[in-house]
């Protein structure tokens, strides 16, 4: 089944019991056993629900994975993943990762003796480097955020399998319709199903899939143990998202070219980062392990000042955090998504205060460079 087939037919198809097309809301929390221990296979929501179940199976189809699994949001997602660690395990993390999971590791599970080391991961030598006799996994994020700098898939799962490390990648800006981390080698892919997976800034979300029934048996037990969730409710609404993820992501990407296109030509415009740019350093690692480059991509305009009043002058770009939806977003990396993360890190990372980070949406792509124009004056 190809990918564009596989989001409208891959997991669970419509509902048995009726012949409904779409798989119902079950909005139930516990089930009818009809006698001890004797049920259809769901006992509590928590364990299991028939609506998470066939988002967690669609998933998994998309990942080309074992098992997948639904969290209350991608950070729920990515605590669970870590779950599978204990205290003095060692992980090596992309250090321009997400904000949030920074925060986690560095200001949470450094409480439980989970150790972390960030390092530049698209440089397959600094992740040598840093191995430890403990290390248990390499965790990366690619492209990354906001600088959208690159890891070697097969390289990095390589590295990992030579030393038995868990390879782990967080592929919420490529979505599954551009990259499956597991051809290369990944053995866990997780999202935040808040940004293009749900696609509408209406779920927050998180999903993982695991490429072992071993791997799929822990991370149920640690699923049902600690409780974070999905519900129902937004699980249909990721499946109704996902139904659309390539038409979206095939537009978006129409309409980043365009949008880059009038950039470039810019001269207030420095640094354009964006994975699709033959001059963009992971360009080519990325078009290896990746069929698209996607809708992200961030630019410098030289100050905090000129920064804020781009941001002000805007009218269709949407000041927000978040990304990955039908509306185009903007925002100041600096200020608001890395502001949990030191002004000392932030600079060695390159993450100045100038650089804007755009989101591209559906609008038309006329309407956002005549946007981007005014705004730049
Ligand atoms: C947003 C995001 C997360 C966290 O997900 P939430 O759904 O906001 O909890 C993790 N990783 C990346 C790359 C993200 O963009």
């Amino acid at each position: 089944m190809r990918k564009k087939t596989m989001l409208i037919h891959g997991g669970i198809e419509g509902d048995e019991s009726t012949g409904a097309v779409n798989v119902p809301i079950y909005q139930v929390s516990t089930y009818k056993q009809e006698a001890v221990g004797k049920h259809k296979g769901y006992e509590y929501s928590r364990t299991g629900n028939p609506t998470r179940h066939a988002l967690e199976e669609l998933i998994k189809d998309l990942e080309g994975g074992v098992r997948g699994f639904a969290f209350g949001s991608g950070m729920a997602a990515i605590t669970s993943v870590f779950m599978l660690f204990s205290a003095n395990d060692h992980v090596i993390m992309t250090d321009d990762v997400y904000g949030g999971s920074y925060r986690l590791v560095s200001k949470v599970l450094n409480r439980f003796n989970i150790e972390t080391t960030f390092v530049d991961t698209s440089s397959i030598d600094e992740i040598k480097k840093a191995i430890q006799p403990n290390t248990k996994a390499i965790y990366v994020e690619t492209p990354t955020n906001p600088l959208l700098k690159v890891t070697d898939l097969e390289a990095t799962s390589q590295f990992a399998k030579d030393n038995e490390l868990l390879f782990i990648v967080d592929n919420t800006f490529s979505t599954p319709y551009w990259q499956n981390p597991m051809k290369h080698g990944a053995d866990i892919v997780l999202h935040s199903a808040t940004k293009y997976i749900g696609g509408h800034s209406d779920v927050v979300a998180g999903l993982v899939v695991v490429n072992s029934n071993e791997l799929g048996e822990e991370l149920h037990f640690i699923q049902n143990s600690v409780g974070g969730i999905l519900g129902p409710q937004d699980s249909y609404l990721l499946i109704r998202g996902i139904k659309t993820l390539g038409v979206r992501m095939e537009e978006i990407e129409e309409n980043s070219k365009k949008v880059i296109e009038f950039l470039q030509a810019h001269p207030l415009v420095q640094n354009i980062y964006y994975p699709g740019l033959t001059n963009h350093p992971g360009h080519d690692v990325h078009t290896k392990q990746a069929t698209g480059f996607g809708g992200m991509l961030s630019f410098d305009v030289g100050s905090e000042a000129k920064a804020a009043q781009l941001l002000a002058n805007v009218k269709y770009f949407t000041l927000a955090e978040s990304l990955g939806a039908v509306e185009s977003l903007i925002s100041v990396p600096a200020k608001m998504t890395h502001a949990s993360i030191p002004k000392e890190r932030r600079e060695e990372l390159g993450i100045t205060d100038g650089l804007i980070r755009i989101s591209i949406g559906l609008e038309d792509a006329e309407d956002l460079i005549e946007d981007l124009a005014e705004a730049l004056k």
